[in-house]
């Protein structure tokens, strides 16, 4: 499907959802008949590529199920035990929300998915924000791992650095974008985001769009200028980049464009100097129409604080994708964070969808048997129902479950729009209780309310099951801010000592039983020293994590991870309260 224009991808859009259902078949149709010949499925469909036998024999599963076949073509084997389309590489997926680190097979038609996804969703901007190819440039916070070469010869990467390499891409970043490519390639994070920071600020009358592929990013960005501002500031005044840049590559794409502009950096200096910075980024970027940020999941905590900076801007959750697949757009970009859905492309993958439980009190799984729960068609979703994705794609996943929890929130024409709800595997667990990531949310929610009159803001959190002594219990990690950066505010233990009882309180039904029980022992509330959560994200960043893809854990399972959490605890709270 050619697509000509942004109207051309408005009609594609209406095009792809009016015919969900008979494109869903055809997507599944044609990646049987392509693959139904591999080491893999012809285990279960014996070379038949029929959609009910596919749905009676092929299992559902997971990363571990596929990765010894991964791992055979990582150690050279070839694809086609897995697909037929011939692969270009692998895709390394951050591995920060759920745990592990996942290799997946990526072919030259990834490439073109993605362009044809990104195509339709800025369609989307350009009719509902501003001509964002003809307007301006975009302040787009990108950053690329170095690739890693696999045993096969061939290289792994992350999805994003592997759009960034692409040379559509490549191409549109001088007239585009204010970042250079040096930049975005720079192996040190904090080097490469120093850079980008200064390219935006050199460029910024001409910035309509700052953003990243997640909030948190853009946030970060914002933090960083902060204990920043003054050396980009002598930088622009000079002409000449900070010694601190020592990346040579930087350097040269810096003194290609770095001259002298004492009146530049004066200005920048006058808004960046003020008392608050409140509304600070369309001050710093007068042309900029909105934010772009993934802005749902475990990005909606960031959400007020982006809100703070920004001085109005919509912020704007483009598109829900992962490393298995490029799966919904926001057709509404400019509604409220809170009410964005993503809205299914049916040509992208095939879909189904796993019902699962969606009451309040238990985050538990419907049946535990997977294998014994019909799958849902994309069509054939329900409003209001939570379902965990299934994607069964044209690089070697078939009926693999992503790991997500789904809400429907509606249609469009004939295809589902979802709301993010929360990754399935982010349990916090001390006995036979799940409390998810949204429980989580909920009760943090509630008891960093208790912090507003005190003039602290909560800008981190975590978790930990902590089952070293028994009974076990669930352990915050708190970073607070002052509101007003004076340093000189001390916390009152008490107030957060009723955070702890007003998170207890919070929690759903089993966790309040089990403490009445003392099956679970009270929740502690860790205060850290701020910059922890910063020293947490290098950590993961050093271990191979995308920066572009990072995202925060909601719960630490690593030892390392743990230890440089408690390493900078500064206050620990318990409730003597039980919740019930
Ligand atoms: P990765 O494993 O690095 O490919 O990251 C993909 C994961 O990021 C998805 O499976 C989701 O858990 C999360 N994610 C991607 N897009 C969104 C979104 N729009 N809202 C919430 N979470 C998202």
């Amino acid at each position: 499907m050619a697509m000509n224009g942004y109207e051309g991808g408005l009609k594609m859009i209406e095009e792809l959802t009016t015919n969900a259902g008979q494109i869903q078949d055809k997507v599944l149709r044609e990646i049987l008949s392509r693959n139904a010949g591999t080491e893999y499925l012809r285990g279960f469909l014996h070379g038949q590529t029929d959609k009910q036998l596919f749905k009676k024999n092929v299992p559902i599963v997971t990363y571990e199920d596929l990765k010894p076949y991964i791992d055979r073509i990582v150690n050279g084997e070839t694809s086609d035990i897995l697909l037929a389309e011939p692969i270009t590489g692998f895709f390394l997926s951050s591995g920060t929300s759920g745990g592990q680190r996942k290799l997946m097979p990526v072919t030259a038609q990834v490439a073109k998915k993605w362009e044809l996804f990104r195509g339709l969703y800025e369609s989307l901007v350009i009719k509902h924000i501003v001509d964002i190819n003809q307007a301006g440039k975009r302040m787009e916070l990108m950053f690329a791992r170095p690739e890693i070469e696999t045993p096969s010869g061939l290289m792994a990467t992350s999805v994003t650095a592997s759009i960034f390499k692409g040379s559509g891409f490549r191409a549109s970043l001088p007239k585009l974008y204010t970042s250079p490519s040096e930049t975005i390639f720079c192996p040190d994070p904090n080097q490469s985001l120093y850079c980008q920071l200064l390219f935006g600020l050199i460029q910024r009358e001409e910035v309509v769009m700052i953003g990243s592929f997640f909030a948190s990013t853009v946030l970060r960005a914002i933090k960083f200028l902060e204990n920043h501002w003054q050396e980009l500031c002598y930088d622009i005044k000079t002409g000449r980049l900070s010694h601190q840049i020592t990346d040579s590559r930087c350097r040269n794409a810096a003194s290609l464009v770095m001259k002298p502009n004492p009146e530049q950096a004066d200005l920048i200096e006058n808004i960046c100097n003020c008392k608050s910075w409140d509304g600070i980024i369309r001050k710093l970027w007068p042309k900029a129409r909105y934010i772009a940020g993934i802005c749902t999941g475990v990005m909606r905590q960031y959400t007020a604080e982006l809100e703070f900076y920004s001085g109005g801007l919509p912020l704007v959750s483009s598109l829900y994708a992962s490393s298995e697949a490029f799966c919904g757009i926001n057709i509404e970009p400019l509604c409220k964070p809170s009410d964005v859905s993503y809205t299914f492309l049916p040509n992208m993958a095939y879909f189904e969808f796993l019902p699962v439980k969606n009451e309040r009190d238990e985050s538990i799984e419907m049946k535990s048997n997977n294998e014994d729960t019909e799958l849902v068609d994309l069509v054939n979703v329900k409003p209001d129902q939570c379902y965990e994705l299934v994607v069964t794609n044209s690089t070697g996943l078939y009926r693999y479950k992503v790991g997500d929890v789904l809400m429907v929130s509606g249609f469009h024409n004939n295809a589902p729009q979802f709301q993010f709800v929360e990754r399935k595997s982010v349990v916090l667990s001390v006995d036979m209780e799940k409390t998810s990531e949204t429980d989580l949310f909920k009760a943090v929610t509630e008891a960093k309310a208790l912090l507003d009159p005190l003039g602290f803001i909560l800008t981190e959190y975590t978790s930990y099951a902590d089952t070293s002594s028994v009974p076990g219990h669930y352990v915050l990690f708190w970073e607070l801010k002052e509101k007003e950066d004076k340093h000189c505010k001390e916390l009152d233990p008490k107030i957060m000592v009723e955070c702890c009882f007003r998170m207890e309180e919070s929690l759903h039904y089993t966790y309040k039983i089990y403490r009445k029980r003392n099956i679970i022992a009270a929740l502690e509330i860790r205060v850290v020293k701020q910059g922890s959560f910063e020293a947490l994200m290098e950590y993961c960043v050093s271990k191979g994590t995308s920066l572009s893809q990072y995202k925060k854990p909601s719960c630490i399972k690593s030892e390392e991870a743990l230890k440089i959490l408690d390493s900078r605890v500064i206050g620990k709270y318990f409730s003597p309260k039980s919740p019930l």
